[in-house]
């Protein structure tokens, strides 16, 4: 595996490549690399010839310079994870190389790109647009992969894709969740939990998992109600958003008729600093 950081270094093996007939996939991340990322990189491997990962921790899609300081760093780590997994490239650019001016574009879908984390981080999926349309046109890859960890980040992606023309060479992969074994999912903020902290973390899945069973004698509102107590009663926990939408367009569902397909999104704060952590579940597919 190479690890790059300049892009016209990228762009001269890619375009080497694509010349021979090698499809391309690409992994966009953040770093502080876990199974969760491994599962999109390995299924990448398995899919393209090629696979870059890209590891850039974006500025411009945190709204809070928090949580953007606390990011935990571990390039050296990440490239040994992504080695073992089969990558052929690491893309590890500095935050000059990838905004050599400021960017001013501004991307808006609404409604998938206004609701629930658009609503709760202005800016943030404008920022993921940035970067995610960067590296699209720098890698230029058949197909890109990201995980249904950022459920709402895929539908932005896909509008993204539809909006800057790349329908027809580019395919989004989706990839499942992956889970600590108590059920928490992965992420790279988990690292950031105090042992307190990631002790009670698992009562958010927990609290979704249950609700499923409840969900089939419960309409709507009772069961986002009992999803927001459940974890509310947890000391330490705080729900800021518990949304139950259609998978796809993310609009609120009122009755389970409403939808063939719905998920529940949440975002929960954790412990003293906190820690915000994500997570879904699906109740119709
Ligand atoms: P991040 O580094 O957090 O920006 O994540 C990079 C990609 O990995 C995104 O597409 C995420 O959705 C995906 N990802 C992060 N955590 C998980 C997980 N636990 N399971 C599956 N995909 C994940």
């Amino acid at each position: 595996m190479k690890v790059i950081t300049k892009i016209v270094d990228l762009q001269n093996e890619l375009f080497a490549a694509r010349k021979e007939g090698k499809e391309i996939g690409l992994v966009p991340t953040m770093g502080a690399l876990h199974e969760g990322h491994a599962s999109l990189v390995k299924r990448s491997v398995k899919e393209n010839d090629i696979t870059v990962v890209s590891v850039f921790l974006n500025p411009t899609q945190f709204n809070d310079q928090g949580d953007l300081d606390r990011y935990p760093r571990t390039l050296e780590a990440d490239c040994k994870l992504l080695e073992d997994c089969g990558a052929s490239y690491c893309f590890a650019p500095s935050v000059d190389e990838m905004y050599p001016t400021p960017d001013e574009r501004h991307f808006e879908f609404p409604p998938v790109s206004t609701v629930m984390e658009g609503a709760k981080r202005p800016g943030h999926f404008n920022g993921v647009c940035q970067v995610v349309s960067r590296l699209f046109y720098i890698v230029r890859p058949n197909r890109a992969y990201f995980g249904e960890k950022d459920w709402q980040q895929i539908a932005v992606v896909k509008q993204l894709v539809k909006f800057i023309g790349m329908s027809d060479s580019l395919q989004i992969v989706e990839c499942p969740i992956i889970r600590d074994e108590d059920g928490l999912a992965k992420s790279s903020r988990n690292s950031l939990l105090s042992k307190d902290e990631r002790a009670i973390a698992p009562a958010i899945f927990k609290a979704l998992k249950e609700s499923v069973e409840y969900a089939k004698n419960h309409n709507v509102k009772e069961t986002h109600d009992k999803v927001v107590a459940d974890i509310n009663a947890v000391e330490g926990l705080e729900v800021e958003y518990f949304e139950i939408v259609d998978g796809n367009t993310l609009q609120d569902v009122t009755n389970w008729e409403d939808s063939p397909y719905v998920v529940g999104c949440i975002t929960v704060y954790c412990g003293k600093t906190p820690i915000r952590l994500i997570d879904h579940i699906k109740y119709k597919e």
